[in-house]
C-alpha cells in the first residue's frame, strides 16, 4: 500500500463535474481577474465565518500583508508573532517595514505561549498575530486579553484553520481581522494561489479593497500606491464550489484524527496532538511527537514503506537565515527548538481511508518492535 501525504486528485474526482463546469463558466464570461465569481465567494466565505466583509486576494501572504498595510502597521512598529509558524507570518510583518518579535510556543498545544506575550511588549508594539497552527485555535481568551491590555491590534492568521472555533466562535472574528490562505494543500484549497481577509470593520474593508487593486477604487483613479493583490476569477469560482463541502470535509478530518488516536493507542514513544477542550480543531495537519531522538529514523522507515510524512516546520522562524540579523538565537526559544526536532506530520486529508490510517499506525508499531 502507498499512502500519500496529501491527495488533491482524490478530492477533485468527487466534485469533478461541478469544478469543470465552474471553470468553464469563468472562461465563457472572461471573468479572469476579480469579478462576479470572486465577489460571490467573498460573500459566502464571510458568511461561513460569521463575518461582515471579505476581501479576496492572491495568497495568504498577501492577505496578512494587505491587512497590516491597511491598518497602518509599518516602519518603527513591532508585531508579536509566534516563532512556531510558517515563515509567511513574520515575512508579512517584515513586508510592511515593521519588525516581527518572536514568542515561544507552549508545550502542550504548540501555539503561542500567552504567558510570554507580556514580556515581548515594548513601546513600539502595534499588533499581535495569533496563528491557529495545524488547525487548532490559539488560546484566544488570553491572547485577546493581552492585546486589549496593551492596546494592540489583534490579527489572526487562519491559514491552517478554516472553520475552526474557539468556545463556539469561528476563528478570524476575535480581533480586527482574520487572514486565510487557499493554497492548494490547505483545508480549503484553490486550483492555484489565493487568500482572503475577513473583518467586521468597514473602514478596514474599504482600505483593503483599494490597496489590493493599485490603490484605485475607480479604474485609473489611484488614490494610493497599492499593489496588485487581486484574486483570479477561476480561483473564486473553484473556491465557491468547494466551500459548500468544507463542513463535511472538516468532519472527515476530525474523524480521521480520531482513528489515528485509536490505532496509535499504547504506542508510548509517540504522542498524538492534544486537543484543547474549548476548541474545535480542524486538523489541517495531524502532528505527532516522537520521543527518543527517533523522528528522522521513523520518517525514513515510513517512507521505505511508501508512507509519506512531513515536518511542519523543521526550523523555527527565529532561526531562519532571513532573520539572522536579529540575533534572536541568544534569547532562545527552547520549546519551539525542541519541538522542531520531535514533530512528524502524518498523512491527513478528508479522503484518507480507515484502512490507510490503520496501515500507517501498524507501520509505526512495527518500527518500535
Ligand atoms: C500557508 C500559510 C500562510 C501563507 O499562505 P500562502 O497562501 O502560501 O501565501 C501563512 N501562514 C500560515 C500559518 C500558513 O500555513
Amino acid at each position: 500500500m502507498r499512502v500519500n501525504f496529501l491527495d488533491l486528485t482524490a478530492q477533485y474526482l468527487t466534485i469533478k463535474d461541478e469544478i469543470d463546469a465552474a471553470i468553464q463558466n469563468v472562461i465563457d464570461h472572461s471573468a479572469f481577474s476579480s469579478g462576479p465569481f470572486v465577489k460571490s465567494f467573498e460573500e459566502n466565505f464571510a458568511r461561513a465565518h460569521g463575518a461582515r466583509y471579505c476581501v479576496g486576494v492572491n495568497s495568504g501572504t498577501s492577505a496578512l500583508h494587505v491587512a497590516m498595510w491597511a491598518l497602518g502597521v509599518g516602519e518603527n512598529d513591532e508585531v508579536i508573532v509566534p516563532t512556531n509558524t510558517f515563515f509567511a507570518t513574520p515575512e508579512a510583518v517584515s513586508l510592511t517595514g515593521a519588525e516581527p518579535v518572536f514568542v515561544d510556543c507552549e508545550p502542550e498545544y504548540s501555539n503561542i505561549d500567552t504567558r510570554q506575550i507580556e514580556e515581548a511588549v515594548t513601546g513600539k508594539t502595534r499588533a499581535i498575530i495569533a496563528v491557529h497552527l495545524y488547525g487548532q485555535p490559539a488560546q484566544m481568551e488570553a491572547v485577546k486579553a493581552a492585546a486589549e491590555k496593551n492596546k494592540l491590534l489583534l490579527i489572526e492568521d487562519c491559514a491552517q484553520a478554516h472553520l475552526a472555533e474557539y468556545k463556539g466562535k469561528p476563528v478570524g472574528t476575535f480581533g480586527v481581522c482574520g487572514c486565510f490562505s487557499f493554497y492548494p494543500g490547505k483545508n480549503l484549497g484553490a486550483y492555484g494561489e489565493a487568500g482572503a481577509v475577513i473583518t467586521d470593520d468597514k473602514d478596514l474593508y474599504s482600505k483593503m479593497l483599494v490597496l489590493r487593486d493599485h490603490g484605485a477604487l475607480k479604474k485609473y483613479h489611484h488614490d494610493l500606491v497599492g499593489h496588485n493583490y487581486r484574486m483570479e476569477g477561476i480561483q473564486g469560482a473553484v473556491l465557491d464550489v468547494k466551500l459548500k463541502y468544507l463542513r463535511k470535509w472538516t468532519e472527515k478530518r476530525r474523524e480521521n484524527a480520531g482513528l489515528y488516536r485509536k490505532y496509535l493507542e499504547g504506542v508510548k514513544e509517540v504522542t498524538p496532538p492534544s486537543e484543547m477542550p474549548e476548541a474545535r480543531h480542524v486538523y489541517h495537519l495531524f502532528v505527532i511527537r516522537v520521543s527518543g531522538g527517533q523522528r528522522d529514523n521513523l520518517m525514513k522507515y515510513l517512507e521505505d514503506n511508501k508512507i509519506y510524512t512531513g515536518i511542519h516546520y523543521p526550523i523555527p522562524c527565529h532561526l531562519q537565515q532571513a532573520y539572522s540579523f536579529m540575533d534572536q538565537s541568544k534569547k532562545g526559544y527552547p520549546v519551539s527548538e525542541r519541538y522542531a526536532k520531535e514533530i512528524l506530520s502524518l498523512p491527513m486529508y478528508p479522503e484518507l481511508t480507515e484502512k490507510e490510517i490503520q496501515y500507517v499506525c501498524n507501520k509505526i508499531r512495527e518500527f518500535y518492535k
